[in-house]
């Protein structure tokens, strides 16, 4: 495939493969871009944003609309294209296809409530005579930075707003799965956004990144990807708007009085959805003494039946991590946790790119799967028998995206939903639950400010006060 340019799919003779990382097939290649290549996403742009601020809110909606309903008539080959270039099975793809079409519709409705307000001028002495009010404004050229996980679904949460509140944009989708994002920028040309209100610039952040972060011509960083590059890009950015989606190490209460076939089944899932390459995986599970063992044999049991391997196969739960790399990793840290006092209770083990899902227990503070997000199948079981030590342990690390609680005591689920530090808490629901119009995000390294259509929009607009001086009323 090819990336696009001042309105033109261009490619170069430097190319990138992009991987089936289940059998290590090429799929496509995409061209792997440059600085110049920068140079002339950031220039047309800027020509894109003179069209975009002036088109309606409703041509606006009206694009979005259109494209949502593109994307329903070809949800499977957008699915098939998740499951390839990616991690997802084609059950999990069909699921992130389906939620673009919410959030591209979510967008379109919310173009339509960018609202400002009446100011009240007579407030405060020498206002009296003044009269206004506050409208939303788009703010100029977004620049768009995507991770591999959910590689069509995270396009759409930052495509989608930035396109519903005027702004133009360039879009830097992952290195290794750029597929998914360049087909849904074509169904967003083919519902008629105009050519320079989009750019897309494949190749890796290690050469596009700086050239783009730090250009002033762009107004707005959207990012959603790793701490390490957040930092990096935060660096780097200077002064401009910067919305950062970051990763976490999720933990997930079961209280003792916990629906038991629930927090089980909805546990194991939220661990090893997407092989655990999940900004909201499950991966720190505290579990109340009293039913300790029963859940974790309960949890074992479900484990073991997961069918791994085939993504396209329609009885795979669980396919391949996104490189065999990642997966060495994963094994890595497994080890350095077994070798500090782990036991694994179930998995452990690793075939290429495919890792098994994986549970340990008795785990030291000081093993890299304890403090870092692992993004991988695996999962951390810790017995607690209080509820504020519970809450302590699940606030001591630097991430805070969501945290849940499962149990059938109203006071036991609102203090957790007050007391634990994150951007969310689920309650009777693993981590892993996120519907796309609830405001994201998290607090200490999961992330700066909140996606989520309408949180978004807010991001990607500045509010510009219209005041008129009267002195003759
Ligand atoms: P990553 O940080 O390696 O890459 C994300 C994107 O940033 C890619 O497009 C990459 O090419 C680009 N990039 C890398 N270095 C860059 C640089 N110096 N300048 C500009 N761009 C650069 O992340 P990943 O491995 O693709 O995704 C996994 C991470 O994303 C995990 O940490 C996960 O938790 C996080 N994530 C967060 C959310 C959320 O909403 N909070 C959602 C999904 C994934």
């Amino acid at each position: 495939m090819k990336m696009l340019l001042n309105g033109q799919w261009v490619d170069r003779d430097d190319k990138i493969d992009v991987i089936d990382p289940f059998d290590n097939s090429v799929i496509d290649t995409v061209p792997s871009a440059n600085a110049e290549d920068c140079e002339l996403a950031l220039a047309s742009a800027v020509k894109g944003f003179e069209v975009t601020k002036k088109m309606t809110v409703y041509d606006r909606a009206q694009i979005l609309f259109k494209a949502a309903n593109l994307l329903s008539e070809r949800l499977e080959e957008f699915a098939t294209i998740i499951a390839r270039e990616g991690s997802k099975t084609i059950k999990e793809a069909r699921k992130e296809a389906s939620r673009c079409v919410n959030t591209i519709t979510c967008s379109a409705e919310e173009a339509k409530r960018i609202l400002g307000e009446t100011i009240p001028w007579d407030s405060f002495p020498g206002g009296e005579k003044r009269r206004g009010y506050y409208y939303r404004f788009p703010i100029g050229v977004i620049l768009a930075i995507t991770p591999f996980n959910d590689p069509l679904n995270l396009v759409a949460h930052k495509l989608g707003p930035a396109i519903a509140a005027g702004n133009s944009v360039i879009l830097k989708p992952a290195t290794v799965t750029p597929l998914s994002a360049i087909k849904l920028v074509e169904v967003l040309l083919e519902a008629g956004l105009p050519e320079n209100a989009i750019q897309v610039v494949t190749g890796y952040g290690s050469v596009i990144g700086d050239p783009l972060v730090s250009d002033e011509r762009v107004r707005m960083i959207s990012f959603t990807g790793g701490v390490e590059a957040g930092k990096h890009i935060a660096g780097k950015a200077g002064i401009k708007k910067i919305g950062m989606e970051l990763g976490s190490n999720s933990p997930v209460i079961v209280w003792k009085d916990a629906d038991l076939d629930l927090a089980v089944e909805s546990c194991v899932s939220g661990s090893f959805w997407a092989a655990g390459q999940n900004c909201i995986g499950v991966q720190r599970l505290l579990i109340h003494k009293d039913i300790y063992d029963e859940f974790k044999k309960r949890f074992i049991e479900l484990t073991n039946k997961y069918k791994i391997g085939d993504k396209l196969k329609e009885d795979t739960d669980m396919g391949p991590m996104i490189t065999e790399k990642e997966a060495i990793r994963v094994e890595n840290w497994v080890k350095d946790a077994v070798d500090k006092g782990a036991k694994i209770l179930t998995g452990g083990t690793r075939e290429g790119a495919l890792y098994a899902p994986t549970a340990l227990e008795n785990l030291s503070s000081e093993a890299t799967i304890h403090c870092e997000e692992v993004f991988g199948p695996t999962v951390n079981f810790y017995k607690i028998d209080d509820l504020d030590k519970a809450i302590a342990e699940a606030n001591s690390l630097p991430y805070g995206l969501l945290a849940a609680i499962f149990t059938s005591n109203v006071d036991v689920a609102f203090k957790a939903a007050y007391d634990l530090d994150c951007g969310g808490v689920m309650i009777n629901d693993s981590t892993d639950y996120r519907l796309d119009s609830m405001p994201f995000g998290g607090v200490k390294y999961s992330g700066l400010g909140r996606e989520g259509l309408k949180f978004s929009l807010q991001e990607m607009t500045e509010p510009k006060v219209i005041c008129f001086n009267l002195p003759n009323i």
